[in-house]
C-alpha cells in the first residue's frame, strides 16, 4: 500500500525487479509442487543489503514486503524511511550481531535469524524485555561446522534451543543455516530440518540464489534471495 509521495522510480527498473521476483516465485512453486509441498507456505525474503535504493524501492512497489539486511547502520537509515511510506514491512536480521548493537537491532528489526551463543541470546532477551518488543527469533546452526562461520554446532543445538526457549523465554520460531560453499547443500538442509523436527520448530530459513530450489524441496519455509532479485537483468 503506497502512502505519502510515490517515489520516482524508473519503470524499467520496476519491470526488471518484478520479472525477477515472478520468475523466482514460479521456480519456488514448481519445486514445491514436485515435492508435494504447498508453495503458499514458503516466504520469499528479499536480501537488500548493499543494493541500490532504487531497486529496493522497486521491489516495494511490486508488493514485496519481507526483506533482510546484514548491517544495522545501513538498515536503520533505509528502513526508517521505507516503513514510513510502505505498510506491513517485515525486516529480518541475517548477520552475526555484536552485543553493542543489540539495542538498535531490537528497535529496527522484526525478526532476528542469527542467534548462536549464550551471551547474545541472554542480552537479546534482556533488551526485548526492556523495549517490550518480542521479536521472532531463529537460531543459526553451523551445519558444516566451519571454523569461521557463525552458528551453533549441530551437536550443541538441542541444548541451546532448550535454553533459549525455557530459560530465556525467547520466541524461537525457526532455524537458519548457510551451507559451506563447496558442499552439497541438500545434506545441510536435511540436517537443519532434522534438528527443527526433533525440537518442534516450524520455520526453516535456508536457500539462497544458487540453491533455493533444493532448499524448497527439503522443506524451507523462508528463502533468502539477494542476487537473483536485484542483480539479474533480463
Ligand atoms: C547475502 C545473503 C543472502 C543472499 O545471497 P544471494 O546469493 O545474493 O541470494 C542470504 N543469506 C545471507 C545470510 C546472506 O548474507
Amino acid at each position: 500500500m503506497l502512502r505519502k509521495e510515490n517515489a520516482n522510480i524508473n519503470p524499467s527498473v520496476i519491470r526488471q525487479i518484478s520479472n525477477n521476483i515472478n520468475s523466482i516465485r514460479k521456480d519456488i512453486e514448481r519445486s514445491a509442487n514436485e515435492s508435494e509441498l504447498d508453495p503458499a507456505g514458503i516466504t520469499l525474503i528479499a536480501v537488500s543489503k548493499g543494493q541500490q535504493l532504487e531497486k529496493i524501492e522497486a521491489a516495494l512497489i511490486t508488493g514485496q514486503r519481507v526483506f533482510a539486511e546484514n548491517r544495522i547502520q545501513e538498515a536503520e537509515s533505509k528502513w526508517l524511511d521505507y516503513r514510513a511510506r510502505y505498510d506491513n514491512v517485515e525486516l529480518h536480521l541475517i548477520c552475526p550481531l555484536q552485543t553493542n548493537k543489540i539495542r538498535k537491532a531490537v528497535k529496527i528489526f522484526d525478526v532476528i535469524q542469527t542467534i548462536d551463543h549464550q551471551k547474545l541470546a541472554w542480552e537479546i532477551a534482556k533488551e526485548m524485555e526492556k523495549q517490550d518488543r518480542r521479536l521472532a527469533c531463529y537460531i543459526q546452526v553451523n551445519t558444516g561446522e566451519e571454523k569461521h562461520k557463525a552458528g551453533v554446532n549441530p551437536s550443541s543445538s538441542d541444548g541451546f534451543i532448550t535454553e533459549c526457549r525455557d530459560k530465556l523465554g525467547l520466541n524461537i520460531v525457526g532455524l537458519m543455516c548457510i551451507p559451506p560453499v563447496n558442499d552439497n547443500p541438500i545434506l545441510h538442509f536435511a540436517m537443519l530440518r532434522e534438528i527443527a523436527k526433533r525440537n518442534n520448530i516450524t520455520n526453516l530459513s535456508m536457500g539462497m540464489s544458487n540453491d533455493f530450489e533444493k532448499a524448497v524441496k527439503m522443506g524451507a519455509t523462508h528463502i533468502r534471495i539477494g542476487r537473483a532479485i536485484f542483480s539479474k537483468s533480463q
